[in-house]
C-alpha cells in the first residue's frame, strides 16, 4: 500500500530540537499532530518518542478542553 508522501523520518522533532516544548497552547504545533479530521496522529507516524507522544496526546486533550481545538470537531 502506498500512503500519500507521509514523512516517514524516525526521529522526534522534540527530542531533536531542545527549544521546541509541547504546550497546549500551541496549536500551530498540536495541528501538526491531528488528522484533517481531528484526530490524533498515531506516534509511529510521527516519529515522535514514547515520551513526547504521550505529552503531546496530553497537551492535546488539554487544549480540547477549553475548546482551542473545538474547531477539529466539526
Ligand atoms: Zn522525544
Amino acid at each position: 500500500m502506498q500512503y500519500k508522501k507521509f514523512q516517514r523520518k524516525k526521529f522526534c522533532r522534540f527530542c531533536a530540537d531542545k527549544n521546541l516544548f509541547i504546550d497546549y497552547k500551541d496549536i500551530k504545533t498540536l495541528r501538526n499532530y491531528l488528522t484533517e479530521r481531528g484526530k490524533m496522529v498515531a506516534g509511529r507516524m510521527t516519529g515522535n518518542c514514547a515520551k513526547h507522544q504521550r505529552e503531546l496526546t496530553t497537551a492535546i486533550k488539554r487544549a480540547r478542553s477549553i475548546a482551542l481545538l473545538s474547531f477539529v470537531e466539526r
